[in-house]
């Protein structure tokens, strides 16, 4: 008998499922085997027994849930074939933050790839997306609708830099998720010539020197618990979104309240979060990039995950291309999953 899509990738109450491999991927409940994409907390759960994923992963997963977030696991070099069961995986890489990879799942020419979150635009702090042909490709669609195009990052950094020189007694507060966003801030910042140093919320400091032993160069960072009021005056600081808004930036000299999110994009959201500086940061892939990808992998079949599904899913239709929504319960903006509030607090 030969193998069917469906063979290798299926949709069970714990998520994406491989009947013939027997294990699966993302799953957001506690599972015998899963392999994970990337170290988001809607992705990377604690509480399998087996966890395989690229190191980088592994690494991120046991700072945020210790060690003994699984009973074992299993690196996964990128690039490597390995059997499991009766299919073959591949973990390669998705350019979504350090350490995220999609998974390739094949059998007998036949392939699915669990794409997990991804971008196709430049990222210092991890490696860029790499296509992959196949026959089934799984998408997300966090930014799936046409109105949704990102501007290139050097811009809105430089918007940031501009502001600081402008305002140079005002605290810049960026609010940036803790895994990936945060540093990718910083490491832009970096590029865009700032070579004074960053000052960090605590629920920043454990995964940016994460990021440091990890060998991305993010320059000086500081612990603003330990700055002086007057040093904090036209300084850099990175916090979690929430914290833009709460009791915590009030300490701050006149803070100008930044935001690096794709969502920026939406005028109404950045009023409503109190934004002063909507900075349009994304770690997800635009309209434009979603579509680009699809093409790209020649898939016949497209299964959408989470996000504006119906938009691709008709967007696929037009293109020839079978695809369905999955609906995934779980999911989401990575910022809604994180950080978690204890961390936050931190
Ligand atoms: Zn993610
Ligand atoms: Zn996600």
């Amino acid at each position: 008998m030969s193998t069917r899509a469906s063979d290798l990738l299926t949709l069970t109450r714990e998520g994406l499922y491989c009947p013939l491999g027997d294990f699966h991927v993302d799953p957001t409940w506690p599972v015998k085997r899963a392999l994970i994409t990337h170290g988001h907390a809607d992705h990377a759960r604690a509480g399998h027994i087996q966890v395989m994923a690229t190191p980088e992963t592994l690494r991120i997963m046991a700072v945020r849930y210790g060690e003994d977030f699984c009973t074992t696991s299993q690196e996964a070099a990128l690039g490597e074939a390995i059997r499991i069961g009766d299919v073959t995986v591949r973990f390669v890489p998705a350019g979504h933050v350090l350490g995220s990879a999609q998974i390739v799942i094949e059998r007998e020419g036949v392939r699915v790839v669990v794409s997990g979150d991804y971008k196709r635009a430049p990222d210092p702090t991890c490696l860029p997306f790499e296509v992959v042909p196949c026959d089934v490709f799984i998408t997300e669609a966090t930014f799936g609708l046409p109105v949704f195009t990102h501007p290139d990052t050097r811009g809105e950094v430089r918007k940031l830099l501009d502001s600081q020189r402008l305002f140079p007694e005002r605290t810049h507060i960026v609010g940036a998720y803790a895994l990936g966003k945060a540093q990718r801030v910083m490491a832009l910042l970096r590029e865009e010539g700032w070579d004074g140093p960053i000052h960090l919320h605590g629920a920043m400091e454990k995964l940016t020197e994460l990021y440091k032993r990890e060998g991305i160069p993010l320059g000086e960072t500081r612990k603003v618990v330990a700055a002086e009021r007057k040093d904090l005056a036209g300084a850099i600081v990175i916090c979690p979104p929430s914290s833009i808004q709460d009791l915590w930036s009030r300490k701050f000299p006149d803070p100008v309240t930044c935001f690096a999110s794709g969502w920026m994009r939406v005028r109404a959201r950045a009023r409503q979060k109190g934004v002063e500086l909507p900075l349009v940061i994304s770690d997800h892939a635009d309209w434009p990039d979603l579509c680009r990808t699809i093409r790209e992998t020649g898939a016949g079949e497209v299964w959408v995950t989470h996000g504006q599904e119906d938009a691709l899913v008709h967007w696929c239709g037009t293109e020839g291309i079978r695809a369905k929504p999955l609906h995934l319960l779980g999911y989401g903006d990575d910022g809604e999953a994180e950080p978690a509030p204890a961390e936050e607090a931190a």
